[in-house]
């Protein structure tokens, strides 16, 4: 399960802010990762409830941004964002395909906190 993990990481880095900064409570968890990142944020929201339960993190509510995934192709040149990445050029019908973004890993980018 790559979401226990996940919510196991978010909740000690805000442990570690908690006890750093002086605060007691977050309000919201700012987060990003990429499309392709295959996380899911429902079980994410929930393993990271059960698991944040009598810490600093508990509580909080989980806020997504979800960054667009994105190809080049070098048949037409063109950079063009897609939901799912297939390998083929949605614009040209090319298979010289590479995906440039979607995949980037979780990342916190600011936490709302009392
Ligand atoms: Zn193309």
């Amino acid at each position: 399960m790559h979401e226990l993990y996940l919510a196991e990481s978010i909740i000690n880095i805000i442990s570690n802010y908690a006890e750093h900064n002086g605060f007691k409570k977050v309000n919201i968890v700012f987060l990003s990762c990429g499309r392709l990142s295959c996380i899911e944020s429902k079980t994410l929201q929930f393993a990271f409830d059960v698991q944040a339960k009598g810490t600093a993190a508990e509580g909080a509510v989980l806020e997504f941004q979800i960054l667009p995934a994105m190809i080049h192709c070098f048949s037409c040149e063109k950079d063009l964002e897609v939901e799912i990445h297939t390998g083929v050029c949605p614009s040209c019908g090319g298979h010289e395909v590479v995906l440039t973004a979607g995949t980037e890993e979780l990342k916190i980018l600011e936490l709302d906190v009392d």
